[in-house]
C-alpha cells in the first residue's frame, strides 16, 4: 500500500498541471501514415523547425475530424524520419530503395546531410552506385 499512497500525489500534481495548461507546454500528437499510427511530443517534432513536421507547415495535414495528421506516404521509411527527430541521427535502411528514400526525405523537408556517420557511406555509396547506373543507360 505504501507505494500507492507515494504515487497518488504525484498523479494529483500531473493532473492539475495539465488543467491550466499553458502555452508553450507539449502536448502528445498523433501522426498517421497510410493508416500506420505515430505518437510523439510536440516539442520532439519542434527541435527541427525548418522541416515539413517540425513547422506549422503540418498543419495543412491536420484532419479536424480524426484529430491527427494524415500523410499518405510511406509508413517503414517514415519510421526513420520520426527517429530523426527523437535521436538527432537519420539513419538509412539498406533494403530500401535510395530514390524512394530521398524521395521521402525530400517531402519532409530533410536534408540527406544529417545521416548519422553509421549510415553515411552505405548512403553515399548506394547514391554512386545509381548515378552510375544512371550513366550506363
Ligand atoms: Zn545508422
Amino acid at each position: 500500500m505504501a507505494s500507492v499512497a507515494a504515487w497518488l500525489p504525484f498523479a494529483r500534481a500531473r493532473r492539475s498541471v495539465s488543467k491550466d495548461r499553458r502555452k508553450g507546454d507539449d502536448e502528445k500528437l498523433l501522426i498517421n501514415v497510410s493508416g500506420r499510427k505515430f505518437e510523439t511530443w510536440r516539442n520532439t517534432l519542434e527541435k527541427y523547425p525548418d522541416t515539413l513536421l517540425g513547422s506549422s507547415e503540418r498543419d495543412f495535414f491536420y484532419d479536424e475530424d480524426s484529430r491527427e495528421y494524415f500523410f499518405d506516404r510511406d509508413p517503414d521509411i517514415f519510421r526513420h524520419i520520426l527517429n530523426y527527430y527523437r535521436t538527432g541521427k537519420l539513419h538509412y535502411p539498406k533494403h530500401e530503395c535510395l530514390t524512394s528514400y530521398d524521395e521521402e526525405l525530400a517531402f519532409f523537408g530533410i536534408l540527406p546531410d544529417v545521416i548519422g556517420d553509421c549510415c553515411y557511406e552505405d548512403y553515399r555509396d548506394r547514391k554512386r552506385e545509381n548515378a552510375e547506373r544512371l550513366l550506363d543507360d
